[in-house]
């Protein structure tokens, strides 16, 4: 950091902000998390140097040995820890990996489904406005009026397009999805199953949610959210799938150039870090603090969608009291807690306003809070947006970003 101070002290200031604004806010994006100082010395390394299009052992620059070493440990880590025979570890992002499936596996125009974005879908599942909705045709399934995935309605899509691909994963869906029955629904179709696994992978490393790489004929995801590595992502098969797709070949030449060896680093770090009993430990605090702090926020009079959560998310559903994600966000925001609107299942609300507000707790469970503390995040939340006691809130974000402190190591 000096080094960016002495030379740049704009953006050093920025970053310097940014620091503060991650110590003192609670941090409840379901999608965000905090890596550990090993994960981030290797990001912020001089491997961001090397250019190593291709793949080791077969690169088209020289002097790649010591990323190859770098690549092969971090494919062989993802391998072992999720438990399948192929793995690219080099998309730069969730939706580079999306992509790259797409383009494998599917011809421009072709039918596939995905699930809605309104009802928790991602954007790279089939939206308008994404490369995944303006070059293919996507048939969208959503969620019953529980909030949970109707499979029976999924089914009935299916035999009605006959999709190419079924999309199964979410960025806001609070339940297990089942992909054994969404890959029953995929073979009776003739339908590829592909997983998007970016929310939950940390839980599937852990053995907390079922593992979709049994059923998927291909898996993406990223690896920066519950995983706790550096923002980038990864796609899983087997080699017999593999050989028939060609994922790599989608990669480079086919979206991308050079891979980012410095992040590629890092998410080997990350996968090490995963490895440990320590990880799944982290893993099962996130989901016990998820559901403490659904619980919690249910007493004091908020509805969830689907009653709850099984996993590190849940979506406050403000439809009931007339209030919008977008000015709850803001209000949060104001008492340093940092969580995003998100359209609830039917919203009525666009999805720039939306009725909803989605929290997760990887990055809170990272700090080192626990059950208790959910409880007070919960009371701080309802001072906030029901009793509008903004300082009483503020008070107690403050005891707890105090008590859980973070990135001591790094002097600004
Ligand atoms: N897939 C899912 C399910 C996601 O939730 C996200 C990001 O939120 C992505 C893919 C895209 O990841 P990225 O932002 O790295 O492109």
């Amino acid at each position: 950091f000096d080094y960016v101070k002495d030379f740049d002290p704009e953006v050093a200031k920025a970053m310097e902000d940014e620091l503060g604004r991650q110590r003192n806010n609670l941090e409840l994006i379901a999608s965000e998390n905090l890596v550990s100082e090993a994960v981030m010395a290797a990001m912020g390394s001089h491997l961001t140097n090397k250019y190593a299009e291709g793949y080791p052992g077969k690169r088209y620059y020289g002097g790649c040995q010591y990323v190859d070493v770098v690549e092969n440990l971090a494919i062989e880590r993802a391998k072992e820890l999720f438990g399948c025979e192929y793995v690219n570890i080099q998309p730069h992002s969730g939706a580079q990996a999306n992509m790259a499936v797409f383009f494998a596996v599917m011809n421009l125009g072709d039918t596939y489904m995905g699930m809605n974005l309104d009802h928790g879908g991602h954007l790279t599942h089939g939206s308008p406005v994404n490369m995944s909705g303006k070059n293919y045709h996507c048939v969208p399934y959503g969620v019953n009026d529980e909030g949970v995935i109707d499979y029976d309605k999924v089914r009935e899509i299916a035999l009605e397009c006959h999709p190419k691909m079924i999309i199964a994963g979410a960025s806001a869906y609070a339940r297990k999805i089942d992909f054994k029955r969404m890959r029953e629904i995929a073979d009776e179709v003739g339908a590829v199953l592909m997983v998007d696994m970016a929310h939950i992978a940390g839980l599937v490393a852990a053995g907390l949610h079922e593992s979709p790489i049994p059923y998927a004929h291909v898996t993406t995801t990223t690896t920066h959210k519950t995983l706790r590595g550096p923002r980038g992502g990864m796609i899983l098969s087997s080699d017999e799938v593999n050989k028939k797709y060609n994922f790599n070949k989608a990669i480079f030449p086919g979206i991308q150039g050079g891979p980012l060896m410095h992040v590629i680093a890092a998410k080997a770090v990350c996968l090490k870090e995963a490895l440990t009993p320590e990880f799944k430990e982290y893993q099962k605090q996130i989901v016990k603090n998820a559901s403490v702090l659904a619980d919690a926020l249910i007493e004091r009079g908020f509805d969830i969608v689907s009653g709850g959560t099984d996993n590190h998310l849940m979506l406050v559903d403000l439809r009931k009291m007339g209030l919008t994600g977008k000015d709850m966000e803001k209000l949060l925001d104001s008492v340093h807690i940092t969580c995003n609107k998100n359209t609830v299942p039917n919203d009525p609300q666009s999805p720039f306003v939306t009725s909803g507000l989605r929290l997760g707790t990887p990055a809170v469970t990272s700090r080192g809070l626990k059950e208790e503390d959910m409880v007070q995040i919960a009371e701080a939340i309802k001072l906030t947006i029901i009793d509008r006691k903004l300082e009483e809130a503020e008070a107690i974000v403050k005891s707890l970003t105090e008590k859980y402190p973070i990135y001591e190591s790094i002097k600004y």
